[in-house]
């Protein structure tokens, strides 16, 4: 894919990029390398000024940037700028944590014959960060501000059609004070990642996105012994019970599956309804579905914006296409409307059966899958069925149902009465081929660390 921004709602493209050289690449690695050996060695107190600065000018530059990730990928720009407030409050979240979370960690000194013994967090060196378009600021943030805070550097390839919106970033730490060299972004194509994580001065990644792209880096990450987060897909579900207080579960499931347009891999994607309301959510969740505004994201009335690439839009189309054809039925929309730009409208099929690619595949637009069952089991059954473990969500007021969804839940993350989302203070990550490792919390920030053994006799 070419390097460029091209607006999602027109189809015009604004800006081109040549990707990095070979060399230039080079010249990246040397600083990061470089840079680590001096960042390494200063203090907490020292990069949380720098991290809080890095805030304070991200939230004064609020509106800019929201409005340049609207053009780049089309995400509505109420929610943009909501994304902009989400990443100043996780920077500041880890200015204000980081020390607490690494500080050292004493173990039981006589049972090892020491007299004193304990665990030290330290930081590895410069890690190579993959990321997504679909959140483009808080994807790379989110790994950004627990990385920086540890003491690693950070190396960002971003998704090749959100090229501004990594260059502002790779600008963001550097104008906020942080050295030269300690965040960089690498405007370079999937093509080039390879000999960025086989060089020997990158010593870890961490990757959002796709399956593929996950093994892709996963395996060659492998071989050269680096460690590796992944965060990929998910098809969450999320289960309505009796006693679920309907008018909640069906305003949050309409936000939970069009969410950014849809696009996001902890967007609820498959509604499994017990029988006994599965009539009325279904009925209720349509009008919801239909009543929203598909239209220009730069419009504050805009519910739903495009989606981000023309590919994606043509991915959703066949998926959904695939399972009319094979006999399911289309609720509500279904269509793309005729209009310049990548627009979906808001879908939600029903009937669905194991042959058709959206009973075992991520959707990644506002198409939403409906299922009725019997009771919790066959509910819990349906919802482990995918390859997928990301995360998951259930409605319902009996404790006892509360706790057996908590158990057997095959994700990493459990809602219940809500849905799914991350925040700063909570462990995020999956299970099955969602991925490994995790984001955030206290966590997020260990990942990346070596924690080291001390033995004091
Ligand atoms: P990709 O996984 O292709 O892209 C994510 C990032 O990985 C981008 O920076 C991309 O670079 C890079 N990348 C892609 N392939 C490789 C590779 N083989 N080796 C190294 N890096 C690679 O996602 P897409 O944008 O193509 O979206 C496709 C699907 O991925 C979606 O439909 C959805 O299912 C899933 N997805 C999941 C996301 C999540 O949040 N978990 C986010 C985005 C997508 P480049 O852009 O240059 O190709």
């Amino acid at each position: 894919m070419a390097i460029a921004t091209i607006n999602p709602a027109t189809g015009e493209t604004l800006k081109t990029f040549e990707p990095l050289s070979e060399h230039e690449v080079d010249e990246r690695l040397v600083l990061a390398a470089a840079e680590f050996e001096t960042y390494r060695a200063t203090d907490f107190k020292q990069r949380a000024a720098w991290m809080q600065s890095a805030a304070g000018l991200l939230e004064s530059e609020q509106e800019q940037v929201a409005r340049l990730m609207t053009t780049e990928m089309g995400k509505t720009l109420v929610s943009a700028r909501a994304e902009v407030a989400k990443c100043v409050k996780g920077m500041r979240y880890y200015a204000e944590h980081a020390e607490e979370f690494l500080a050292d960690e004493p173990a039981d000194a006589p049972a090892v014959g020491a007299r004193r013994a304990y665990a030290r967090y330290q930081p590895l060196g410069p890690v190579l960060a993959v990321m997504p378009w679909n959140f483009p600021l808080w994807q790379a943030v989110r790994f950004a501000a627990p990385a920086l805070m540890a003491g690693n550097v950070g190396l960002l390839k971003h998704a090749s059609n959100v090229p501004q919106t990594a260059l502002y970033l790779g600008e963001l730490f550097a104008r906020a004070g942080f050295p030269h060299g300690c965040f960089q972004t690498l405007l370079i194509g999937s093509g080039q990642v390879e000999a960025v994580l086989r060089d020997q001065r990158v010593v870890a990644a961490t990757l959002t996105g796709s399956e593929p792209a996950g093994r892709s880096v996963a395996s060659i990450a492998g071989g050269e012994v680096k460690k590796t987060v992944l965060e990929l897909g998910g098809s969450d579900p999320y289960i309505v019970m009796p006693s679920a207080d309907l008018d909640g579960a069906v305003a949050t499931a309409v936000t939970a599956r069009v969410q950014n347009n849809g696009q996001s891999c902890i967007a609820a994607k498959r509604f499994i309804v017990h029988a006994e309301v599965y009539d009325d959510f279904a009925d209720r969740f349509v009008a919801r579905m239909e009543a929203l505004r598909v239209g220009d994201p730069e419009e504050e009335s805009t519910d739903v914006g495009p989606l981000a690439t023309r590919q994606g839009r043509d991915d959703v189309e066949k998926i959904v296409a695939d399972a009319a054809g094979r006999g399911a039925r289309v609720l509500c929309g279904g269509w793309s409307p005729d209009r310049p730009g990548w627009f979906y409208q808001p879908t939600v099929v029903a009937d669905i059966t194991p042959e058709m690619r959206l009973f075992s595949e991520e959707v990644f637009g506002p198409v939403a899958s409906l299922y009725r069952v019997g009771d919790i089991d066959e509910a819990l059954a349906l919802a482990n069925i995918t390859s997928f473990g990301l995360g998951s969500n259930a409605w319902t007021t009996d404790v006892v149902e509360q706790e057996r969804f908590i158990s057997d839940l095959e994700a990493g993350m459990v809602f219940i009465n809500g849905m799914v989302v991350s925040y700063p203070e909570l462990p995020f990550g999956g299970v099955k081929n969602s991925g490994y490792g995790r984001e955030l919390s206290a966590h997020g920030i260990r990942e990346f660390c070596n924690l080291k053994t001390v033995w004091i006799g």
